[in-house]
This record gives C-alpha cells, sequence and structure tokens, in this order.
C-alpha cells in the first residue's frame, strides 16, 4: 500500500521504523529479531537504506520484499542517484517495481567514501529533484524525500534550501522524511520555513533515540545535526556509565517525541539502527500517553509545530 495512502487514512500519528541492511550475518541475524520484536508494535511502515554508491542494492530490495512478504510490514526502499545512470537508476527502479515494492524515498545520497564534494556521474541525476521527476514521471511508487531541519550541509543557505525542497515536493514527493535532530525549536523553526515556502505534504520528524555516545558522535559528524549544550552536558555528567547514557537517552527521546506529537506531528519516523530496545521502550509510552490527544488543531500538513 501506499504511505501517502496510509498517511491520508490514518486519524493517529503514523509511526515507522527505519533499518539498514547489515554486512555480516550476525548483522542479518540481529536485523530479523529486531523486527520481529517491533512488528508486534504495528507500525505504518519500516524503511530501509540504501547503502554507498548503491553498495547495497540487491540487499536492500531484498530486505523490502521480506519484510513485506513474511512481516506482513509495509516498506519503503531508500533509493539514490549515487554512481549510476539513469539507465541505471531505471533498471533498478523497474527491478524494485517487479519485487512489487510501492514506496521509494528519493534522496540524491552523499559522496562515495573519500571524496569531499558530491559530483554528478556521467549520464546521471544532480539532485533528488530530478529522481522524483524520473520516478513520478515513469513510475507509480508513492515517492517520499528527505529534508534538514537544521538545513543541509552542503546547502548555500537555508532560504535555498527549504526553496529545493519545495521544488522536489512539486516534483512529485508525496511526504518527507525528516534527518535526525535533537532540539524540537530547530524542527518547529524548519516547519515554519518549509510551510512559508510552500511545502504542503505530511513532514514525519525522524527521531534517534540516544543509546551510545561514540556512535552519537560519528552520526552526528556525519550528519551535522547539533546537541543542545543542556544535552551535551547530561551526556557527559554520564560518560563512565554507557547504562546511565541509554537510559537517558530513551528518556530524553520519548521526552521529544511527546512534545513533537502534542504539537501536531503526523508521526515519527525512528532510525532504529536495526536494534528493538529503545524504540519499542518509547513508543509504548507513547501509546499509553497519547499525546496527540491534546492536539488542538489535529495533524494537517498545515500544522506548524512550536516547541
Ligand atoms: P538534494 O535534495 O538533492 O539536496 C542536496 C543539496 O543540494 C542540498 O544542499 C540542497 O540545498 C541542494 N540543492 C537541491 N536542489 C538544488 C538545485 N536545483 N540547485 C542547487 N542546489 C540544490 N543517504 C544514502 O546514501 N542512503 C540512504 O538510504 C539515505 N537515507 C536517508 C534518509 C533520510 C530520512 C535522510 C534525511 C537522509 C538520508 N540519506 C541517505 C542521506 C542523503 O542522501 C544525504 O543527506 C544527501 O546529501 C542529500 O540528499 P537529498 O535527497 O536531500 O539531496
Amino acid at each position: 500500500m501506499r504511505i501517502d495512502d496510509i498517511i491520508a487514512a490514518s486519524d493517529e500519528p503514523v509511526f515507522s521504523f527505519e533499518f539498514f541492511p547489515p554486512k555480516t550475518e550476525e548483522g542479518e541475524r540481529n536485523l530479523y529479531a529486531a523486527l520481529g520484536e517491533l512488528r508486534a508494535l504495528n507500525p505504518a511502515f519500516v524503511s530501509v537504506t540504501y547503502g554507498a554508491g548503491g553498495s547495497t542494492r540487491e540487499k536492500t530490495i531484498e530486505i523490502v520484499r521480506r519484510i513485506h512478504a513474511e512481516y506482513g510490514l509495509e516498506a519503503m526502499a531508500h533509493f539514490t542517484c549515487v554512481g549510476a545512470t539513469v539507465g541505471a537508476l531505471r533498471s533498478t527502479l523497474d527491478e524494485m517495481r517487479d519485487a512489487g515494492i510501492d514506496n521509494v524515498l528519493a534522496l540524491r545520497g552523499d559522496p562515495p567514501q573519500g571524496q569531499e564534494q558530491w559530483t554528478q556521474t556521467d549520464g546521471g541525476l544532480e539532485y533528488s529533484r530530478e529522481l522524483v521527476e524520473l520516478i513520478a514521471g515513469d513510475y507509480d511508487f508513492a515517492i517520499g524525500g528527505a529534508c534538514f531541519p537544521e538545513t543541509h550541509l552542503a546547502a548555500a543557505d537555508p532560504e535555498s534550501d527549504v526553496r529545493y525542497l519545495a521544488e522536489k515536493v512539486q516534483a512529485g514527493a508525496r511526504f518527507l522524511i525528516s534527518q535526525l535532530f535533537f532540539d524540537n525549536a530547530r524542527f518547529a523553526d524548519f516547519l515554519t520555513r518549509a510551510r512559508a515556502a510552500g511545502v504542503t505534504v505530511p513532514i514525519i520528524p525522524g527521531i534517534l533515540p540516544i543509546t551510545n555516545v561514540a556512535q552519537l558522535q560519528r552520526i552526528t559528524g556525519m550528519c551535522g545535526a547539533s546537541l543542545p549544550p543542556r544535552l551535551t552536558a547530561e551526556l557527559a555528567a554520564r560518560s563512565d556509565s554507557p547504562e546511565a547514557v541509554h537510559d537517558f537517552g530513551v528518556a530524553y527521546a520519548a521526552l521529544q517525541c511527546a512534545e513533537l506529537l502534542a504539537n501536531g506531528a503526523p508521526g515519527i519516523h525512528f532510525y532504529t539502527l536495526n536494534r528493538s530496545p529503545a524504540t519499542r521502550a518509547i513508543l509504548s509510552a507513547l501509546r499509553l500517553l497519547r499525546p496527540w490527544d491534546s492536539v488542538v488543531h489535529p495533524a494537517s500538513p498545515s500544522v506548524t509545530a512550536s516547541a
């Protein structure tokens, strides 16, 4: 089923989980164990990332197919322009369609490892908007796109970043999933700017429960998400206890999600890192407390969150 239809038909927030294709057999076992546990939470959909340079192409498609067929969950394949000609992009899209996939997250992708600057592949595409156009022109997938509450790292400025985002939506992206962030005020500010730029589709905030400081530093180092100083201080105060960091991280993410949902967010996309306990704890607590019941104007595309 198309994710845009799922969001439109749902009178409650939609919760989704992101996974990545593992590199080892042990990683694969962990992924399917996490999926088995998270399935019980009945997510609206799950998504599977697409490795740098298309390195996980077959795996991404296979995992999405398996999640759908064996776990009965709606699933979305991430897809990037990296290292592929338009012909190669089309043949991957054909494969996805033939595998019964209904949903694609259309991304530009990051420069391949060892390369600082993004460069377009000869005969390929330069921006995600072009990939959205390609898909919308010739395929029936529901298309999602990425967005960046703190502005994309390589963007010239925040204004042009949301302007290009609006163009991507105009080209056919039906919903957006945000980069992870730790300060709801930044997301609220972004939402206001995106709506003002004419972005009317649902924008689902992406949340990473902090469970490990070294991992957090690696991820934020790559994607540029900032940590409020008080959050950094709380993590530093627990630097001698991984367990305390984990407990605090789960509590912080739960409160972050509750505030977003109480302010009208249409759902939460959890970056699970192929692990289940943190996401399970947070989503179970949210479902008990239902912070979205206190929304004054129920989730609609034009609702703006205020932190
Ligand atoms: P674009 O929309 O093309 O934007 C890239 C940059 O170009 C931005 O700075 C933008 O401001 C600028 N720009 C856009 N249009 C124009 C224009 N017309 N003229 C000039 N400048 C322009 N990466 C992976 O490799 N695999 C994944 O599975 C993956 N999943 C992700 C999931 C989510 C939810 C998010 C938020 C990111 C994900 N990424 C993934 C990372 C993503 O590929 C990178 O952040 C990438 O650098 C930007 O992708 P984009 O689709 O936003 O690019």
